[in-house]
Order: C-alpha cells, then sequence, then structure tokens
C-alpha cells in the first residue's frame, strides 16, 4: 500500500444545489489536515458533482459520482457515462454500492465492465463489496468477497488496477439499522480483500471500510492496520461531521 488513507462520504440521494454548494464551502473554510497522507473525497449526486467540483477545484477535496454506465454514449435511457463524468470535472467514480446491486440489478459482471471503462477514462473506480448478514450466517462471506473482486477486477492488468480503491461495506452493517463490524472483524475482511485482490489483479490495493461510521468508533477503525481508509455515509452528511471524522480518524493512524 502506498500509505494514504482516505476518507470519503456519499450522499446518496440527498442534497440539493444549494446544499452540496454549502457542504463544499464548508470543507474551503476549514483547514487543511497537516497530514499529507490524508485524501478526502466527496460524492454528491449527480445532479451537483460539476458545481460542487468547480467549487472544489482549487483543493485537494477529490470530487466523485455514485455510480456510472460502462458505454461511452448510445441508447441508454437514464444512464450517465464516464465520458460526462469528465466533463463534469470528476475525479472518481463509486461503483456496486450494495443498493445497487440490490435495487438496481448490478451484477458482478457488470460491476467488472465499470471499473475498466472508467480506468479507460483515468476515473478512478471505489468498488464497494461486502456480504448480506445471510452470507456472513451461513459461512460464505470469504467466497463472497472472492467472487465480488474477482468480478470488480476481471480484464484489468496490475499497471491499470493500481489505481483502483476497494471499499469493504458489509450490508448488515450499512445504513439505518446496520450494525457496525468491529475493528477486529473488519481488520479479517480487510487482510482478506487485500490477499484476494493481489491474487487477481497483481497489485496491492486500498481497501476502504464503510458502514456505521461514526464520531465514536471511526479512531479504533482507522488505528487498524489493514484499514486504508474510511468510506461515510450518514454521519458525514453535514460537512461538521464529516470534518470531525477526518480529524479524528487522521489523528488514529
Ligand atoms: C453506505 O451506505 O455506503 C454507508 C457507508 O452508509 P452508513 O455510513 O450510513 O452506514
Amino acid at each position: 500500500m502506498d500509505g494514504r488513507f482516505w476518507v470519503g462520504t456519499s450522499w446518496k440521494m440527498n442534497k440539493t444545489l444549494a446544499e452540496a454548494e454549502a457542504f463544499a464551502d464548508a470543507l474551503l473554510r476549514a483547514p487543511r489536515p497537516d497530514d499529507p497522507s490524508l485524501v478526502r473525497f466527496v460524492i454528491p449526486p449527480f445532479t451537483a458533482v460539476r458545481e460542487v467540483k468547480r467549487r472544489l477545484a482549487g483543493s485537494d477535496v477529490l470530487v466523485g459520482a455514485q455510480t456510472m454506465h460502462w458505454d461511452d454514449s448510445g441508447a441508454w435511457t437514464g444512464e450517465i457515462s464516464p465520458v460526462m463524468l469528465r466533463d463534469c470535472g470528476a475525479d472518481l467514480v463509486e461503483l456496486g454500492h450494495s443498493e445497487r446491486r440490490t435495487h438496481f440489478g448490478e451484477t458482478d459482471e457488470a460491476i467488472g465492465r465499470k471499473v475498466a471503462a472508467a480506468l479507460r477514462h483515468g476515473l478512478v473506480p471505489l468498488v464497494c463489496i461486502g456480504e448480506t448478514a445471510a452470507e456472513k450466517d451461513r459461512g460464505a462471506t470469504a467466497s463472497v468477497l472472492e467472487r465480488q473482486v474477482h468480478g470488480a477486477l476481471a480484464g484489468v492488468d496490475a499497471l491499470a488496477a493500481g489505481t483502483v480503491l476497494l471499499a469493504y461495506e458489509p450490508v448488515w452493517a450499512i445504513g439505518a439499522g446496520g450494525v457496525p463490524a468491529s475493528p477486529d472483524y473488519a481488520q479479517a475482511q480487510h487482510a482478506l480483500i487485500r490477499r484476494i485482490a493481489a491474487e487477481a489483479c497483481g497489485a496491492a490495493l486500498p481497501v476502504l471500510y464503510g458502514g456505521s461510521v461514526t464520531l465514536e468508533n471511526c479512531a479504533a477503525l482507522a488505528a487498524r492496520p489493514a484499514i486504508d481508509g474510511l468510506f461515510v455515509g450518514r454521519a458525514a452528511w453535514d460537512a461538521e461531521g464529516y470534518l470531525a471524522i477526518v480529524d479524528r480518524a487522521a489523528a488514529a493512524r
């Protein structure tokens, strides 16, 4: 791993343009944490990506989108292409979130195509993986992670794969009612995911943790050596919450 520590938030289907801009402005007002290895990113809804990126352009905060299609253009009503995301100034793209897999039928194969397309267009893919509670209960966590990582990295060579980020987001841990993974459990799965990814593509990929990260648990998670970053939902949807988690996690490294 390159020693960088990533802290980002996806806003899901939340925030008007004015709210998104206010968040970006709060980031601009806050002092940049001293730690040069810290990478911050925000993932607004599509409608705010361009404006948030425009506002944050002079900062080191990266801006992403929550999904995209694999094709450059064409008859894909309602979809957004990697070309369009680059046109908005996006730096990265979240792919394979469990809500996309569950509600929109995204398969490992589709996610693999999207990863390859993102890399072709210079976008950093942030690929979410993780087992459901039922899969965990029947002891299938390792095989699910293996299938998801191999699917995401199919067709990606070691050189290109070097810019892929993985986010371990156990489905039972995310969203309302989610129970955060313990630091021990997360550490063990991250170590496993690192091994699977290295076998799949020959590169050492950073693995971020996501799932009910809060101001209270972020330091313990960030201190684990196989956790290369935090991907935060609800606790970071206001700028103050996000900035507090960034500071506390950075201090724990
Ligand atoms: C998520 O849904 O990806 C997520 C990390 O959400 P939360 O932090 O709210 O559990």
